[in-house]
């Protein structure tokens, strides 16, 4: 029996009109829809996020603008910040595909294939990652100016810690950088920006996991929830061990409830310290997390009821990854195939 993983629609645009009204009415809130809308479903996120007034969606990969283009429709402008590779023509000129180029050798190639068609630019403002330094850009200004790019965008490191001194440091690079290039979006800030304030906004801003439910957007209203049927309730002896290498131990008479999920559905094997919930009461996970199962003491239950919850708004995304050693980002985009995707409508 497959686990339930409840997407609720009406927080993800409540979550985005909240980010929103964080920057100034001039300022724009695209939506970051990435990695299927961070593993929730781009095709039912994003047509929710448009009908809510997105205009302005960013994926990482020409195939994810292609799918999403298809559940949009002709309007929303999708970018890519990948920007222009080996075999991305058809994503730009049959779908609409914005790349953001970012190295002088993607503003070169798409000068000499694309020119007329709409594209970004990505600055390299100190991370390291993607965007051209002030040199690079340099050596193809003629070429760029020529594009006339819609949107000229960096982004930031360090975001998630507002008193890090990199954050000034890029937007004063940023600033000095985008200065020469006319464009008429300008774009620095993902979640974590927006909630550095108005000089991080530009005119046009790029939340994900603010969306979603996740840190370091604080008053985000929870996104997901996760419900994992019961296969079987097992009575065990004082002393005995539960799963893969004989890890954990009963001290008193246990019972011990089996449930359908694992690691292959992305609950992390790395996890320590977690619960799943019967209604508020939390029972521990004992024993290793397997493939397809988990082992939980469900001893202080009056009654087991079928199906325990994971993902709620006690133990949330951010707790989760706490216990696991990550990030909320990584918890949702671990969610695995295996889960009946409900989606709750706005
Ligand atoms: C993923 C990503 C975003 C969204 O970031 P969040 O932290 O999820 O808001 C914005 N811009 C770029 C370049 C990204 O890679």
């Amino acid at each position: 029996m497959q686990a339930t993983l409840t997407i609720d629609l009406g927080a993800i645009c409540d979550n985005w009109r909240a980010l929103d009204a964080l920057s100034g009415p001039s300022v724009e809130t695209a939506a970051v829809i990435k990695a299927d809308a961070y593993g929730l479903g781009a095709a039912t996120v994003g047509p929710a996020l448009a009908a809510a007034g997105v205009k302005r969606f960013f994926v990482a990969q020409a195939e994810e603008a292609v799918t999403l283009r298809a559940a949009l429709g002709p309007a929303p402008e999708i970018y890519n910040f990948s920007g222009f590779m080996a075999g991305d023509g058809e994503a730009i000129t049959g779908h609409g595909m914005i790349p953001v180029l970012n190295s002088a050798a993607q503003v070169k190639a798409f000068a000499k294939s694309h020119a007329g068609h709409p594209c970004g630019i990505q600055l390299d403002s100190g991370m390291n990652r993607l965007g051209m330094e002030a040199v690079e850009a340099a050596s193809v200004a003629l070429d760029t100016a020529a594009l006339k790019p819609d949107l000229v965008m960096s982004h930031l490191a360090c975001a998630d810690e507002p008193l890090h001194p990199m954050n000034a440091a890029q937007l004063a690079a940023f600033n000095a950088m985008s200065f020469a290039l006319p464009a008429r979006r300008k774009a620095l800030s993902a979640t974590g920006g927006i909630l550095l304030g108005a000089p991080f906004h530009f005119n046009l801003t790029r939340p994900g996991i603010g969306l979603y439910g996740g840190l370091p957007f604080k008053n985000a209203r929870p996104v997901v929830s996760l419900e994992l049927p019961v296969i079987q309730v097992r009575d065990v002896l004082p002393g005995e061990a539960v799963g893969y290498g004989t890890t954990w131990r009963t001290t008193r008479p246990s019972k011990i409830a089996t449930i359908s999920s694992g690691y292959a559905d992305g609950i992390h094997r790395a996890a320590k310290g977690f619960s799943l919930y019967a209604g508020p009461t939390p029972c521990p996970v004992v024993g290793r997390v397997s493939m397809d199962l988990l082992t939980v003491d469900v001893t202080d239950l009056k009654e087991v009821p079928p199906r325990l919850s994971l993902l709620n708004t006690t133990q949330t995304i951010d707790v989760l990854a706490e216990k696991a050693g990550t990030i909320g980002y990584e918890i949702l985009t671990s969610l695995g195939g295996r889960y009946h995707r409900r989606y709750i409508s706005c």
